[in-house]
């Protein structure tokens, strides 16, 4: 199909569009990209040779002896390009433009890939049962990763984040062989949940235009499940209906359905963050409410160990209870116990024990699940926070680590100082700053989630925010003033 006869001329049914946003498909080239049959496989196959070329090359890689392992970590390229840039970045890419990354994922063109080999093979493939479809075991294999962040310095080690990239491959490829509709995708990638409760008000939305030309839609392709096993122009693979989306959290912005669209009724959606439009739910499922409330101690965790002196305060307790049992060898496992299982729990008591003090819920329990979402928000702009410190203080050992890819000779050099560190691309007060705008629009947009999704019983979230807003703007503030 040529440019030109791309179904996208539809200027009437754009104008009862245009409340969703501006669709970027009235844009010849970006329609011209999301028709093209290599769309999004030539990306993702780029990606997945890169991906690959990482792990391999960070495979038994440890930090030398005479070199800080934090240090380290930032001169090796694979820990660089891994845990200093694409993290951050994608946390950001996240709450910006929802679920954008997913769109040229190489994990999921492996899953893809193998999906249609098991077919091939006449392997009996399963469909993803209610357990792995709600995120349970998302949640698990995020806490595993954070609690080895936390224990092993898995962000710190090259052999390990290799082992990480390997296991991510392994685990795409056997749930695209032994399960169908895009499993791995739906219930086992670790940052599956992370990005569809952090993308949920993303700027990028796919969406139909109109609801007419679906109501006469003779054939549904959309949804045919006889299209699902094409190579191109696919029912949705997520087994969403297009016609009726109204969210962002599950979609992988593939563009398959506008392809497979006849009339040409998709639409990609440039529009405000968090519009009023969207679904809503009142209470989070349990999965997202514990993966919530345990990024919750993550992200807090990160944001201390911007600030050392606040940093030994939170962590005293941990010490203590290290030094205590004689356990010190495992205190960075007892750290993560502390900041991923023991201080979100105390945290969302107290703030949960508010609202239902003030009757926005009936017990704790409810009142987790009423919170989950909308704080996710706050979160969010608090994880963009730390992101951005981390960013502009490993970015510049970007032309170092291409360098020296192994990062010893370069880490031994800058260790013994006869090589100087780069300098960071922003001062910390400016980062402080910056930082301080994106908690308080953090606080902006979760008051106005909890009114439009809790309705008349949104008074009772707003101390809860306004007091997580205000710790977490006190962190933020003491990076660049207060040390
Ligand atoms: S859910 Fe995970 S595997 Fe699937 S496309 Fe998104 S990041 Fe990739
Ligand atoms: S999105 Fe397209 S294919 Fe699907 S129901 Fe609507 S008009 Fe039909
Ligand atoms: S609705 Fe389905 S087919 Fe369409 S972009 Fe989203 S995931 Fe892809």
């Amino acid at each position: 199909m040529s440019v030109s006869e791309l179904p996208i001329a539809r200027s009437d049914s754009f104008d009862r569009g245009r409340s969703q946003g501006y669709d970027l498909l009235r844009l010849r080239p970006v329609a011209a990209l999301m028709h093209w049959v290599g769309f999004p496989y030539f990306f993702q196959a780029i990606l997945l040779v890169f991906f690959v070329g990482l792990a391999v090359l960070a495979s038994g890689l440890y930090p030398p002896e005479d070199v800080p392992g934090r240090l380290y970590a930032k001169t090796n390229l694979v820990t660089l390009l891994v845990w200093g840039l694409w993290w951050p970045a994608m946390v950001w890419a996240a709450v910006l433009l929802g679920r954008a990354w997913c769109a040229i994922c190489p994990l999921e063109l492996l899953a893809n890939a193998t999906e249609r080999l098991g077919r091939r093979l006449g392997v009996r493939r399963r469909v993803l049962g209610k357990w792995l479809r709600s995120g349970a075991l998302i949640v698990g294999l995020y806490a595993l990763i954070q609690m080895s962040v936390q224990g092993v310095d898995l962000h710190r080690h090259p052999a390990y984040t290799s082992l990480f990239l390997w296991g991510l491959l392994a685990m795409a490829a056997f749930a695209g062989f032994f399960f169908k509709d895009r499993a791995f995708c739906r219930g086992f990638c670790p940052v599956g949940l992370l990005l569809g409760t952090y993308g949920r008000g993303g700027m990028l939305a796919m969406r139909p235009v109109a609801a007419e030309p679906c109501v006469a839609c003779p054939d549904r392709e959309c949804v045919r499940g006889g299209n699902r096993t094409r190579l191109d122009a696919r029912s949705c693979p997520s087994l969403l209906n297009p016609a009726r989306l109204n969210g962002n959290s599950d979609c992988l912005v593939c563009g398959q359905c506008v392809k497979a669209c006849p009339p040409g009724n998709m639409g990609l959606f440039l529009r405000p963050l968090f519009p009023r439009g969207d679904a809503r739910e009142s209470m989070a499922s349990w999965p997202v409410t514990l993966f919530v409330m345990l990024v919750s101690g993550f992200v807090v965790i990160q944001m201390f160990s911007e600030w050392s002196a606040a940093q030994e305060v939170f962590l005293w307790v941990p010490k203590q209870v290290a030094s205590g049992l004689g356990l010190t060898s495992y205190a960075g496992w007892i750290q993560g116990i502390w900041a991923l299982i023991v201080a979100p729990a105390v945290l969302w008591s107290l703030l949960g024990g508010l609202v239902v003090l003030t009757r926005g819920a009936s017990h704790l329990v409810e009142a987790w699940r009423r919170m989950a979402i909308p704080l996710a928000v706050l979160i969010a702009f608090a994880h963009m926070a730390k992101g951005l410190a981390k960013f502009v203080t490993w970015a510049g050992f970007l032309p170092i680590a291409v360098g020296d890819p192994s990062g010893v000779e370069s880490g031994r050099m800058l260790a013994a100082k006869t090589l100087a560190p780069p300098p960071d691309l922003l001062p910390i007060t400016t980062v402080s700053v910056i930082s301080m705008v994106l908690v308080l629009a953090g606080t902006y947009f979760t008051l106005r989630e909890f009114r439009l999704a809790q309705g008349a019983a949104h008074r009772s979230y707003q101390w809860p925010t306004l007091i997580l807003a205000s710790g977490l703007l006190f962190l933020v503030f003491g990076w660049g003033f207060l040390q």
